[in-house]
């Protein structure tokens, strides 16, 4: 497992994300970008608001001009220690003033603007008012991606966070299983990830027996038996970037079907990462994926797409789905994970990230896939 703190990204870093978040952003045709507080923010300039409140903090990148970060005056303090401080301006504003009025000036008063996805409402609703005449789109519409293709820092932290993962998998399948709850292992799973480095954990799914055929189950307080499938699915944040990695286990022996059913979706897993290269849209490892497990009889019980990007965030753009025509990019990094989920019985899902490379995929957790006993 690769241990060690990488070295921070520094302000030039943060400048060349910014500048180049604002080229785009012209190539699309905007105006500008509006950053708020969140995923966005953190990636271009390291800054994490001490809490994303009602105040305005707003981050307003166009090309050839001066990123400024608007920042309530309490705040500025902290936005003048982010790591990016210095590739941008400062520009606050107090209790009792109009944050529009400040914000507007540094916008053409007609253009059309990429948004944060996550920013609230109110401040949105506020510019308008104060700039009638320009127009907002979602950041995730415009610049899908903006943050998908990794440099080789970023890589790096990538392929720790997994390997954190895979040492937590490692550790976990040594456990008792039978007779504890679903939450208890959950609590496991969280403690692990936080002993091999990360700073948070997002989730811990332990989806045992028929929770497991729901794949947005948590843990839940069931207890787990002998003869059941359990799907664990975990990951969080280690040194600023995202793990997330599922294996699916059974307490005992399982019965032909739950080996099979297992087989199947080690197969469409296998083959979906093998058929990453540049090139090739991202629908097409959907539909790689897909096609075993339908050839196999189930495709009615896959019920969701093979993969989502994961950077800043465990979850974000680029997605593996039937539609998205993006075409995969060396540096890409996202899930693959194929799963079958037999309402009332069990699931199965197994999931690892996939980086794109020059000539194909590489995946950064490396766990065995086949499905362990546990006890
Ligand atoms: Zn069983
Ligand atoms: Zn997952
Ligand atoms: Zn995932």
């Amino acid at each position: 497992m690769t241990t060690g703190t990488p070295a921070p990204f520094t302000a030039a870093d943060y400048k060349a994300r910014m500048d180049r978040a604002a080229r785009s952003a012209a190539d699309a045709g905007l105006a500008g970008v509006l950053v708020a507080p969140g995923p966005d923010l953190v990636w271009l300039t390291g800054y994490h608001v001490p809490a994303d409140t009602e105040r305005l903090t707003v981050l307003v990148l166009a090309a050839g001009r001066e990123p400024t970060l608007v920042v309530p005056t309490l705040e500025a303090p902290d936005a003048a220690a982010a790591p990016g401080a210095d590739a941008m301006t400062l520009r606050d504003w107090t209790d009792g003033t109009d944050p529009y009025g400040v914000t507007a000036p540094l916008l053409e008063t007609t253009g059309r603007f990429g948004v944060s996805d996550n920013a609230w409402a109110m401040h949105l609703l506020g510019l308008q008012r104060t700039l009638p005449d320009s127009s907002y789109v979602s950041l995730t519409e415009a610049l899908p991606m903006l943050r998908a293709v990794k440099d080789a820092a970023e890589l790096e932290r990538l392929a720790a966070a997994g390997a954190a993962a895979d040492a937590t998998y490692e550790e976990i399948r040594r456990v008792p299983f039978a007779g504890r709850r679903e939450n208890e292992i959950a609590r496991e799973l969280a403690h692990l990830l936080r002993q091999f480095g990360h700073s948070q954990v997002d989730f811990t799914v332990v989806g045992s027996g028929p929770n497991g055929a729901n794949p947005h189950h948590e843990a839940s307080d069931r207890i787990i038996e002998e003869g059941d499938m359990v799907v664990l699915d975990f990951g969080g944040l280690r040194h600023g970037y995202g793990s997330d990695t599922t294996r699916t286990v059974h307490v005992g022996e399982p019965t032909a079907e739950e080996q099979r059913v297992h087989d199947v979706v080690r197969e469409a897993q296998t083959a979906a990462c093998e058929a990453v290269r540049p090139g090739i849209a991202c629908q097409d490892v959907d539909r790689v994926a897909r096609k075993v497990i339908t050839d196999a009889g189930y495709g009615q019980y896959f019920i969701h797409r093979t993969g989502h990007g994961i950077g800043v965030t465990t979850h974000e753009p680029p997605y593996m789905i039937e539609g998205e025509e993006q075409p995969l990019v060396p540096g890409m990094c996202f899930s693959v994970e194929p799963g079958i989920y037999l309402p009332g019985r069990f699931g199965v899902r197994v999931e690892d990230i996939v980086t794109v490379t020059e000539d194909g995929g590489r995946r950064l957790n490396a766990t065995a896939r086949d499905m362990a006993i546990v006890g």
